[in-house]
């Protein structure tokens, strides 16, 4: 089922800005909680999105893609700070971290999957550009997280997930593993030393591609894993190019 609601809570995306990036979240709420949430600009802290997705596969459209739903908070990806004019934000219901926290259920994966497609195809959203909420504040933020089925939705055709080749050169070391990331996207400094945040990068990046390997430590895995999501954008890049 298909429900148009209308937060007031959104202003016009930066002139600067076009929809690049497609954002998922969890609410960490119910839905009644959520919607109140996300529509009321009462709030001292007014947030919103421009889908929710209830656990049955009801979606409501609370902001316009046109506009600029407050979603992302402060975050970074590809040197962008103003993610939420790049943005499109959906919003998943989950009780989010914490003892109650579960897979989103099929109906739910399923309404989201084919929300996504028409996004993705109507802004011609890149595959490496479907991003939770985590990658882009990884200092703040830990949804969806890591019950969160990216690769399902890879095989669906959303998203990029690694595959586990082991034909890398294992010319491998912490400070090639944290200088691949930010040229991945994430917002890191790794000229600083600043360990809190490197971990919080690293468990937002395995949340995201290796979820059974959650150490928030560099590792060769984890390198691996980053190797691969780069060589396939980069193969699409130049099928791309032979294709023109
Ligand atoms: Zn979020």
């Amino acid at each position: 089922m298909y429900k148009e609601f209308s937060s007031l809570n959104y202003n016009m995306r930066s002139s600067q800005a076009s929809i690049k990036y497609l954002i998922y979240h969890y609410t960490a709420c119910d839905l009644v909680t959520s919607l109140k949430i996300l529509c009321d600009d009462k709030s001292l802290n007014p947030v919103s999105a421009h889908y929710l997705i209830d656990e049955n596969g009801d979606i409501y459209q609370l902001v316009q893609e046109e506009r600029r739903a407050w979603h992302a908070g402060k975050s970074s990806w590809e040197g962008h700070d103003d993610i939420n004019s790049w943005s499109i934000g959906i919003e998943l219901i989950n009780p989010g971290h914490g003892p109650a926290y579960r897979n989103f259920p099929k109906a739910q994966m399923e309404s989201l999957a084919n929300l996504s497609l028409k996004i993705i195809q109507r802004h011609k959203i890149e595959p490496w550009h479907v991003l939770g909420h985590s990658d882009i504040a990884p200092t703040r933020k830990v949804d969806p997280g890591e019950l969160f089925d990216w690769r399902w939705l890879a095989s669906q055709g959303i998203g990029i997930v690694p595959s586990f080749e082991k034909t890398f050169a294992e010319n491998y070391t912490s400070l090639k593993l944290l200088e691949l990331l930010k040229q991945y996207g994430y917002g890191i400094d790794h000229s600083e030393e600043n360990q809190l945040q490197i971990q919080a990068v690293l468990g937002a990046f395995q949340m995201h591609f290796t979820p059974l390997y959650i150490t928030k430590q560099p590792n060769i895995e984890t390198y691996h894993a980053l190797l691969s999501l780069l060589k396939k954008k980069n193969e699409a890049f130049s099928s791309r190019r032979q294709v023109i």
